[in-house]
């Protein structure tokens, strides 16, 4: 089964117009070259517009960072998939940031998992234990429920367009990337299996499962050599344009 490499850069509350558009501009002429390789910038809503517009026509998509399930209404401060739409391809959804700080929980992110497919959104949904979680030997648990829960009541007919990123909650932002095998293991035996068991064998086999969690220049190549690891969610790196770049070049088949 081919997976195209997909990497996505998450620039979290990062990036006001001018610096968003210098970012861009540094990456965007490297990255001429890179064809197999499926590249995502999520920047801010605020610049979502503005990065879309600059990124169009060059194959470099852009994502959203998360959304509201609803269309429209009296929910202040919400961004709706149809405003979304209009201007990215992919939105991020259950990021650990969303879940520890905001609130979000299984049942949020079910909910605007479906509002995205349903809106020809593509989600890449993230899952992840934390290090508690980890250290009592919960991850297989934890992640499956996750996984599980986010795409409960989701049609089949939608399956060749979701997205998961495992994302260990420790690795992420702390510069502790988990290693390549381990990340591999728990993709392979937690995430597929679930996915098996859900959607059924050949969806689990297509479904492109991203590993998130301090990515870097130096550590990308081992992650991407893994079998069940189709590409990457980087976050602080994706702030450095060369940093970025050489990530998405590593991703490369
Ligand atoms: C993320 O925000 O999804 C992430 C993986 O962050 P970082 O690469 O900085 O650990």
């Amino acid at each position: 089964m081919i997976r195209i490499p997909l990497v996505a850069g998450n620039w979290k509350m990062n990036g006001t117009g001018d610096e968003a558009l210098s970012l861009i501009d540094a990456i965007l002429p490297e990255l001429q070259e890179v064809q197999d390789v499926e590249c995502v910038v999520c920047p801010p809503f605020t610049v979502l517009y503005i990065v879309s517009q600059r990124l169009s026509g060059s194959g470099i998509h852009t994502g959203a960072q998360n959304m509201f399930w609803e269309e429209s209404g009296a929910y202040t401060g919400e961004v709706s998939p149809l405003m979304l739409k209009q201007m990215c391809k992919f939105v991020i959804l259950g990021h650990s940031e969303r879940r520890a700080i905001f609130g979000e929980t299984d049942d949020t992110v079910n909910k605007r998992v479906l509002s995205a497919l349903y809106h020809g959104l593509v989600p890449i949904i993230c899952v992840g234990e934390t290090l508690d979680e980890r250290e009592g030997g919960m991850t297989d648990e934890v992640v499956q429920c996750q996984v599980r829960l986010a795409l409960k009541d989701v049609d089949l007919k939608y399956s060749d367009e979701i997205i998961i990123a495992y994302e260990p909650v420790w690795a992420i932002g702390t510069g502790r990337s988990a290693t390549a095998e381990g990340a591999n293991a728990v993709i392979e035996g937690s995430i597929r299996t679930i996915l098996k068991q859900e959607l059924g064998n050949s969806i689990s086999e297509a479904t492109r499962i991203l590993y998130g969690g301090s990515v870097k220049p130096d550590n990308a190549r081992e992650f991407f050599i893994q079998s069940e690891i189709d590409g990457a969610l980087v976050g602080g790196a994706s702030l450095k344009a060369q940093d970025f770049v050489e990530i998405i070049r590593a991703a490369r088949n």
